[in-house]
């Protein structure tokens, strides 16, 4: 096959990998062939369906069990996570979070939620998360110390933060992310929504960060319908994130006090429920994944101009979404892919549109983007549910 056949040349590799008879599939569909009927039924029965109850102490002992980070605080979707993550770290109305163009709006929502203001860096090609070269020659040139921290010259705001993402599972280079850190004084929150299950020279993703988000949407690794987590290794800290994310409350066994304007952000009994099954499958959910990545790798690994995209060194990805990069030359074929796989099927979808080319975001401060937008044009998602194996 010649170059011209770009759409077909990818359609036939998708197909070594999902089969036409398997029929329609999504690009991450749930499934719930553990206990989560279960679970579910006793809240049920029981009546613990809303903020209270036993299966959310579980799922967040469970979180920290698996993480290796000591506290875990569940709450009610991942955008609240990272809000409150922001917030525990010392994000200030006014101050600046440096966060990756490429990534899905949650990370610069959550920024907006604390009146801080979004600024953009580049990504690498090896993880598609922060580049801590590009990042550290960023802000070597608009970055001027004043006293503890430093200020963004261009805006004279305070660069107070950076939120990492690992973008489909793929853990970024934290090490050398948090050396420019050091240098910088910059709180680090990971947004590790897309990553349980990831890895980073042994050790799981959340756990490098000051504080960190993870999800549990419908189409995250697991789901809890809706939800997320916190985690934290500051027992300060994990404490307050209980605290704020539980509309402040001063404990007492009859008296509602408050101490503080806080968030009702808590993860309801119903969807911790399901989260506890979901984490009892977790293990078998990765090696499926896994195995469907491996697949991929191979589908593609006959096609010299397509790229699928592996785990970094170092790194053990999750391979929530696999993905593909097209061809740079034929970039303008990329439409007729999507089209072709939808056509049959396969959902496929490009990544998000770049965070700097939204209306809300566009005016926000931002570093040459060369390597997000070279992306943002080339990459597709392909079906990626554990089921798929
Ligand atoms: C899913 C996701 C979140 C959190 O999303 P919720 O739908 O609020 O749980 C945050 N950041 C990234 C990068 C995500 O993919």
């Amino acid at each position: 096959m010649s170059a011209s056949d770009l759409p077909e040349r990818v359609l036939h590799a998708v197909r070594q990998v999902v089969p036409a008879e398997i029929g329609t599939v999504g690009l991450h569909e749930p499934s719930f062939n553990g206990r989560e009927a279960d679970y579910v039924l006793d809240c049920l029965k029981t009546g613990w369906v809303s903020s209270v109850g036993a299966y959310v102490d579980r799922f967040e002992a469970m979180l920290t069990e698996y993480t290796g980070a000591k506290y875990a605080v569940a709450t009610a979707n991942g955008t609240a996570a990272l809000h409150v993550a922001l917030l525990l770290a010392g994000v200030e109305a006014n101050d600046e979070v440096l966060m990756p163009a490429l990534t899905f709006i949650a990370t610069a929502n959550a920024i907006r939620y604390c009146n801080a203001v979004p600024h953009f860096v580049d990504v690498a090609m090896d993880t598609l998360g922060v580049d801590p070269k590009a990042l550290a020659g960023h802000l070597e040139a608009v970055a001027e110390r004043r006293g503890d921290f430093w200020f963004n010259r261009q805006t004279g705001r305070r660069l107070r933060a950076i939120v990492p993402m690992h973008t489909f599972g793929h853990p970024v280079d934290i090490n050398r992310l948090l050396t420019v850190c050091a240098s910088f004084n910059l709180a680090m929150i990971e947004d590790a929504a897309e990553s349980l299950g990831s890895t980073y020279h042994g050790v799981h993703t959340g756990n490098f960060g000051l504080v960190s988000a993870l999800s549990f949407n419908g189409n995250k690794i697991i789901t809890t319908g809706g939800g997320g987590a916190i985690l934290t290794n500051d027992a300060e800290l994990g404490k307050r994130a209980k605290h704020l994310t539980t509309t402040a409350r001063v404990s007492h066994r009859w008296e509602f006090t408050h101490d503080e304007v806080g968030f009702n952000y808590r993860l309801p009994n119903l969807n911790a429920a399901l989260g506890c099954a979901q984490m009892e499958v977790l293990p078998d959910f990765l090696e499926r994944k896994r195995q469907l990545a491996a697949r991929y790798a191979s589908a593609f690994s006959s096609q010299q101009d397509l790229h699928f995209v592996r785990e970094p060194d170092g790194a053990c990805s999750n391979y929530w979404l696999n993905a593909i990069l097209l061809p740079e030359v034929q970039i303008e074929q990329r439409d007729t892919v999507l089209q072709i796989l939808n056509d049959a099927g396969l959902m496929a979808r490009p990544c998000w549109t770049l965070m700097h080319r939204l209306l809300m975001y566009a005016h926000c401060p931002r570093a040459a983007l060369p390597i997000a937008e070279g992306v943002e044009k080339r990459l597709l998602n392909l079906p990626s549910s554990p089921v798929l194996v």
